[in-house]
């Protein structure tokens, strides 16, 4: 048995960064993992390799489409599907060795195995007890199930299946056109198979600006994605190494259904608490397994915490990583604090699509006077070189004040553009700060500052 400050349960992006957080601070932490590696679900089976593989297909995609026109002639690359696994997977461990250094590098003790709580102050880990002072939950989340569908992660597959298929499929069917879905789907079109997603709502990306989500509908149809829009699924079937999936038109309540080799089921996440004995702790529990928390990401029962996927508000990495920071500094004695107003949320595809604040539809619903400031990347010098001109980006400011009050970009590199909007959001910045910093030419960034122009006396290069 040993003794901690903080037991952290879980190493995903929360659960490590609150423990090495908490290490830097001078509390004695320890980390609870069931997994054989650190960093959960983002850089297991999240995150991370999705994003490798999402890498290199977009480099076949380029070489498919837009290297001859740059001049550049040659025989076209095979796919070596085996090789390209290996790469992801070297990129996974990779990064959660890296953690597994940084544990050592702060002395943050790893207690492998599942955990629960026994009691207030107390961990089990296997068959031993440890104690805490305070107790952090940041065990994460599971794919949610689909009535009808059942899983076996090989014909009909989660994302952590999708993401280590034995061979290329000939023809996907993705249920959800989520970011998961919609991400995935496109490494397995830009691979050659034939995608259809089948989405419940009629657009693509529940909760993204309007506008941007109908551009983004358009380009992914271009890239030869199709979708099914307003079908409920019904069920699957696996016959033959096959699956077929049925569907109920919401419009006309008509049957139908599409046969692929492998089903994708991207209908999001739920969190994963079970097990950990919360009730009996006192610890109270929201709908599908969520942890309710008070502004100081405390649970109904003392000392005891939640963060990340576990607890209400968007399923993302760096959501959880600055709820874990957050907690470090409450538990260290300091104040804590997460903007859940900047939180941005970015789509990995070509082009990307990168989102923060509030959407037009949240301002009309509330009533805001609000100012729109659009640039098309067709403007942007830099964006027509790599043949991604077809998005914008888009700011919105209060009508009076000009108070930046959320933008959505989708075009190259918006991943990293929507950041400069997100500290200028921080520092309570109006459109024209933006617009009146100096933006080096020829660069992505220069389509955000001709949006911020746009919403004063206008754009130059529009
Ligand atoms: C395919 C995919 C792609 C994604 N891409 C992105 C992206 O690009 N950007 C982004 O921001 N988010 C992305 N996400 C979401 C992101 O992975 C999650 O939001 C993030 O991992 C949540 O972090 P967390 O620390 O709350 O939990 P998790 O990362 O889920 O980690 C929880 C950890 O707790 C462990 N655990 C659970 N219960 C116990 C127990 N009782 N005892 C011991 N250990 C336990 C689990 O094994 C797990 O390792 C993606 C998710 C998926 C599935």
């Amino acid at each position: 048995m040993a003794s901690f400050d903080v037991i952290v349960i879980g190493a995903g992006p929360g659960g490590y960064v609150c423990a090495i957080h908490c290490a830097q601070l001078g509390l004695k932490v320890g980390v609870v993992e069931g997994r054989d590696t650190l960093g959960g679900t983002c850089l297991n089976v999240g995150c991370i390799p999705s994003k490798a593989l999402l890498n290199s297909t977009h480099h076949l995609h380029e070489v498919h489409e837009n290297f001859e026109k740059m001049g550049l002639m040659g025989a076209n690359p095979t796919v070596d599907w085996s090789k390209m696994q290996a790469y992801k997977q070297d990129v996974v461990d990779g990064n959660t060795k890296g953690i597994e250094f940084l544990f050592k590098k702060n002395k943050v003790t790893w207690l492998k195995g599942w955990g629960s709580i026994p009691e207030a102050g107390k961990v089990k880990v296997g068959d031993e007890i440890h104690e805490a002072k305070n107790i952090v939950i940041a065990t994460g989340s599971v794919p949610a199930s689909l009535k009808g569908v059942e899983v076996d992660e090989k014909t009909v597959v989660t994302s952590t299946g999708a993401l280590a298929l034995e061979k290329i499929p000939e023809s996907m069917v993705v249920i959800g056109a989520g970011v998961i879905g919609l991400e995935m789907g496109s490494v397995y079109s830009r691979l050659g198979a034939k995608v259809t997603v089948v989405e419940y709502l009629d657009k693509i990306l529940p909760g993204i600006d309007g506008d941007t989500v109908k551009t983004f509908h358009k380009i992914l149809s271009k890239q030869g994605l199709e979708f099914v829009m307003g079908a409920a699924v019904q069920g699957t079937e696996v016959k033959d190494g096959k699956a077929t999936v049925t569907y109920k038109l919401n419009k006309d309540g008509s049957e139908a259904s599409i046969t692929a080799d492998t089903v994708l089921v991207a209908t999001g996440r739920k969190p994963y608490t079970e097990g950990l004995g919360l009730e009996a702790l006192g610890v109270e529990m929201l709908p599908r397994g969520m942890v309710k928390v008070d502004d100081h990401f405390q649970t109904a029962a003392k000392g005891i915490y939640a963060i990340g996927d576990a607890i209400p508000g968007p399923m993302l990495a760096h959501k959880a990583e600055d709820e874990g920071m957050a907690v470090a500094e409450i538990l260290a004695g300091k104040h804590g604090h997460v903007n859940y107003g900047v939180i941005p949320g970015v789509v990995y595809t070509t082009p990307e699509v990168a989102s923060v604040g509030q959407t037009e539809e949240m301002l009309k619903e509330e009533g805001r006077a609000y100012k729109v400031g659009k640039f098309p990347f067709m403007g942007n010098a830099r964006a027509k070189a790599v043949f991604q001109a077809e998005g914008f980006v888009k700011i919105l400011a209060d009508k009076e004040t000009d108070r930046i009050l959320g933008c959505h970009i989708i075009g190259p590199g918006a991943g990293d553009l929507i950041h400069e909007v997100c500290v200028a959001m921080e520092f309570g910045a109006s459109a024209q700060d933006l617009a009146l910093t100096c933006h080096a030419h020829p660069t992505y960034s220069e389509a955000v500052r001709e949006a911020a122009l746009a919403c004063g006396d206008g754009a130059i290069h529009a």
